[in-house]
């Protein structure tokens, strides 16, 4: 730290994404990306993006008409963001302050006790259940802005759209943020609640889904009134904060919207196998409606099977935090990527 940053920054622990080799020498399965590529027609329509010398649209015009007509709502129902990270960021600045905390589980998306810190917002997290789901009850007039992954993350576990509702009505007060950044893995999505609850934001991303991690593209769909909160926010930070070749890939990426939705389907699929394969091997593995897996075995802490995969070649993700340190993220891959994770697993176990 240099003896000029801010004193109010000395404490923040930045959040720490998971790791990125850039050699292929790991079977990747540790940040939930996808295991697909992106359809062919991007690499096109980003050769042919807006030329690079002039700004890029800030208002994401082609692309908001694009995803609007696609999500079935209205253009100025959408704001267009660098990630789906961003648009939580904007929400942390838009709706939570001194009197207004930011309120969410205690084992969620670990982003939002970090944008919590850095704007100095306090914030509660409630307990998840001991099975780790979220007890609908606990977010009845929570008093705050209320943050939910859901499919919630790292567990995987969702919520249906009637107990988000239920939410929604007890909370009118307060925003409540639905992050679906895995809502196309088996979860039903909270925008067609949008017209009935202007408390409502949704946040959504090409990230996962869409095979487009690299792109960061994601956006935020709400009422009107919320999205021009944080347009305003966007226009004070970053205007362009999508440059022309994500516009122009999320573009393609959208027209071509069959192709994505079929991978969804084959990773539902490898989801399964996997789990049913290690739930065999005595893994206990939480039902996922996302695409990657929660789990641990009795017999090994979390730690030793995070290390151990990664002797054999294969990364996943494991966290310290100490009421999941002995469980294990693991990303769905291809099948083939699936059959050397469980192959590796069984090695694990039997040399236990
Ligand atoms: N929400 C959750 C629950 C996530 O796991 C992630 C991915 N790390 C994000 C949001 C943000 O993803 P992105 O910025 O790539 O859209």
């Amino acid at each position: 730290m240099s003896r000029f940053f801010s004193e109010k920054f000395t404490d923040l622990e930045a959040y720490v994404p998971g790791e990125q080799p850039m050699d292929q020498q790991y079977i990747k399965l540790n940040t939930n990306e996808n295991a697909y590529p992106p359809h062919p027609a991007i690499a096109e329509a980003v050769a042919a993006a807006r030329p690079l010398n002039l700004y890029s649209d800030p208002e994401c015009l082609e692309i908001r008409k694009t995803l609007a007509g696609r999500l079935g709502v209205k253009p100025e129902e959408l704001v267009m963001t660098n990630g789906s990270d961003e648009v939580l960021n904007f929400a942390f600045m838009a709706f939570c302050d001194s009197h207004i905390p930011a309120v969410f589980p205690d084992i969620t998306y670990g982003f939002y006790p970090v944008f919590a810190h850095l704007y100095q917002l306090p914030y509660r997290e409630i307990l998840l259940q001991e099975d780790l789901t979220v007890r609908v009850e606990d977010y009845l007039n929570a008093a705050g802005t209320i943050f939910l992954a859901n499919p919630n993350a790292p567990t995987g576990i969702a919520l249906s759209r009637e107990q988000i509702e239920s939410i929604l009505q007890a909370n009118p007060y307060n925003v409540v943020v639905v992050d679906e950044a895995y809502v196309d893995f088996g979860t039903e999505s909270c925008i067609p609640l949008i017209r009935e609850y202007d408390n409502l934001l949704v946040t959504q991303t090409f990230s996962k889904s869409r095979s487009l991690a690299g792109g960061r593209l994601g956006y935020g769909v709400a009422n009107p009134e919320i999205i021009r909160d944080l347009e305003t926010i966007r226009y004070s930070t970053n205007p362009y904060n999508l440059d022309s070749m994500t516009l122009a890939a999320g573009k393609a990426c959208l027209e071509n919207d069959d192709y994505n939705m079929a991978n969804c389907r084959k990773i539902i699929i490898t989801r399964k196998r996997t789990a049913a394969a290690l739930e065999k091997l005595g893994f206990e593995v939480t039902p996922s409606s996302a695409n990657f897996l929660f789990v641990k075995h009795p017999a090994l802490s979390g730690e030793e099977v995070y290390r151990k995969m990664r002797e054999r070649g294969i990364l996943i993700r494991h966290f310290s935090v100490e009421r999941i340190k002995d469980y294990n993220r693991i990303s769905i891959g291809t099948d083939a990527q699936m059959e050397a994770l469980v192959a590796a697993a069984r090695d694990i176990v039997v040399s236990c």
